[in-house]
């Protein structure tokens, strides 16, 4: 993002609005630190930021990559070059009961760094999927970040990206749900070297008898999870509930 200096009247309204605290008035001028500027558009839209002369206005080139991924995983409001679905651009697996991504016997695993608040990196997300992709984890196809990978089997992430920021993304992928237990563990140890936050959504299907059957795992680790349902009513249900297990 740029400010038309001309425009600004370095008011400094703009300032706290910034999540990645880029700007900054200096000699009654605000200027963005492009470095750390995530594209997230805040200050752009003046319904958020109530800007007095709407100085803000998008770089050239700003959609395109490498610097696009910033926009797009930063920015609701824009639709992801490569999945064509809006903001992160993915449709994750909370949608699990229209999608059935996950069946019976499966855990859906999606791990998203950066929120809340801080933001992120992609050097940050190579060391969660690299982390994963050496116990074996097949990443989601359907997933934008996993299309940043130039190397899918070890989890590692195109170099051209590599000095990319952004709000957040997510690391998202299924497994035969024997396998949790290991998966856990290595979060955990891969998560002894970020330099950001994440938050971790563990997605399975309810079985016949109404029980969940990733609690028992997480109780034998000593992890309480928060419960948590979402339903698409009227979007239909489950277009497949079982399957083979996958070969991971
Ligand atoms: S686009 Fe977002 S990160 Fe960049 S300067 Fe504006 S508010 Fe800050
Ligand atoms: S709100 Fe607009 S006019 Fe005020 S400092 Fe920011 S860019 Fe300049």
């Amino acid at each position: 993002m740029l400010v038309d200096q001309e425009k600004c009247i370095g008011c400094g309204v703009c300032v706290p609005y910034c999540p990645a605290a880029a700007i900054s008035v200096v000699d009654e001028k605000a200027s963005i630190d492009q470095e750390a500027c995530l594209e997230c558009g805040n200050c752009f839209r003046n319904d958020v930021v109530p800007c007095p002369t709407e100085a803000f206005y998008e770089k050239p080139g700003i959609y395109e990559e490498p610097r696009g991924i910033r926009r797009f995983f930063s920015d609701p409001t824009t639709t992801h070059s490569v999945t064509k679905v809006p903001g992160r651009g993915t449709e994750e697996v909370k949608t699990n009961d229209v999608t059935g991504r996950i069946c019976r016997g499966e855990i859906g695993v999606a791990v998203e760094l950066g929120r809340p608040c801080l933001g992120t990196s992609m050097t940050e997300f190579e060391k969660m999927t690299t982390a994963l992709a050496a116990i074996g984890v097949v990443f989601e196809e359907a997933n934008p970040l996993t299309q940043l990978l130039i190397d899918k089997k070890k989890g590692i992430i195109d170099p051209k990206y590599k000095n990319e920021k952004l709000v957040s993304a997510i690391v998202e992928f299924s497994a035969p749900i024997e396998r949790l237990t290991k998966i856990m563990e290595t979060i955990k140890e891969a998560a002894k070297s970020l330099d950001t936050v994440f938050s971790l959504d563990l997605i399975c299907c309810f079985e016949a008898d109404g029980t969940l059957p990733v609690l028992p795992v997480l109780q034998n680790m000593g992890i309480k999870p928060r419960v948590n349902s979402k339903v698409n009513l009227g979007l239909g249900r489950p277009y497949k509930i079982i399957r083979q297990p996958q070969e991971v």
